[in-house]
């Protein structure tokens, strides 16, 4: 783990009261999830799309959704600098000092409903759709790069160098910031993020946290959930199980 990343950990994890064991940028885990919104309809307030992790499930060393994200949204790009690759979601591996319990989960964009990211930048190429879905307009990115010193998840990457084989539905480009949008062209077509569908343990939830009868509202009001850094007050869209 450079020093930048455990940084950026160490700050994400801060309020967990959690240290990093491990370079922690691989796998993420099971998911069972819904899409309710019909296939082709427009992002509304009605909806807001969220995810639920189980740490309880997620193997450490398994990074099936590290790799599913890549495959999905095209990121196959070969850079001499590890700390320059493009990374929408990483696996990290954490302790807790008190307990000594071990805990590995994934960490991506947070899709923040009060979002930093959006609060900095200058052209509005960091935007929340009416959904909640945090993402980065590509073509009015500048690059300046203030997005992602706001963000306290280290959750986004700026392309350094031109890209090829790219998915036609995944616009990225060289001088831009990314990050996790959540597949949010899956989404619009009723199917799950790719992350979640690839999850062997089914440890990712994803569905809407504005319907009460969805399975990430049951679950989350049933079991004890956490925001990571929540005293930041970000109010995410991710929230974690078993930490
Ligand atoms: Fe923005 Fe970072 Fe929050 Fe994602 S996690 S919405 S990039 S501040
Ligand atoms: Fe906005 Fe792009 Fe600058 Fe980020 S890098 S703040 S998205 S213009």
């Amino acid at each position: 783990m450079s020093h930048n990343d455990r940084r950026g950990f160490l700050a994400a994890t801060a309020g967990l009261g959690l240290v990093a064991i491990a370079p922690g940028v691989h796998l993420m885990q099971v998911a069972q999830a819904q899409s309710q919104r019909a296939a082709g309809q427009p992002a509304t307030k009605r909806q807001r799309w969220g995810m639920l992790i189980d740490t309880t499930k997620c193997a450490k060393g398994c990074d099936v959704c590290v790799s599913a994200c890549a495959t999905e949204n095209g990121i196959n790009e070969t850079v001499a600098d590890p700390r320059q690759a493009s990374q929408w979601i990483r696996k990290i591996d954490i302790k807790d000092p008190q307990s000594g319990r071990q805990y590995s989960l994934p960490m991506m964009c947070q899709h923040c409903a009060e979002p930093p990211c959006v609060d900095v930048c200058p052209t509005g190429a960091s935007m929340k759709r009416a959904d909640g879905i945090v993402l980065v307009d590509r073509h009015i990115c500048i690059g300046c790069r203030y997005c992602m010193m706001a963000c306290p998840y280290k959750a986004r990457s700026f392309v350094h160098q031109p890209l090829t084989q790219q998915n036609p539905e995944v616009p990225r480009g060289i001088g831009c910031v990314e990050s996790c949008t959540l597949c949010v062209q899956r989404i619009d077509r009723g199917r799950l993020p790719a992350c979640v569908e690839a999850c062997p343990e089914k440890a990712m939830l994803f569905g809407d946290l504005e319907d009460p009868n969805s399975e990430i509202v049951r679950r989350a009001a049933s079991a004890a959930t956490t925001q990571v850094r929540a005293d930041l007050k970000l109010n995410t869209g991710v929230r974690y199980q078993g930490i």
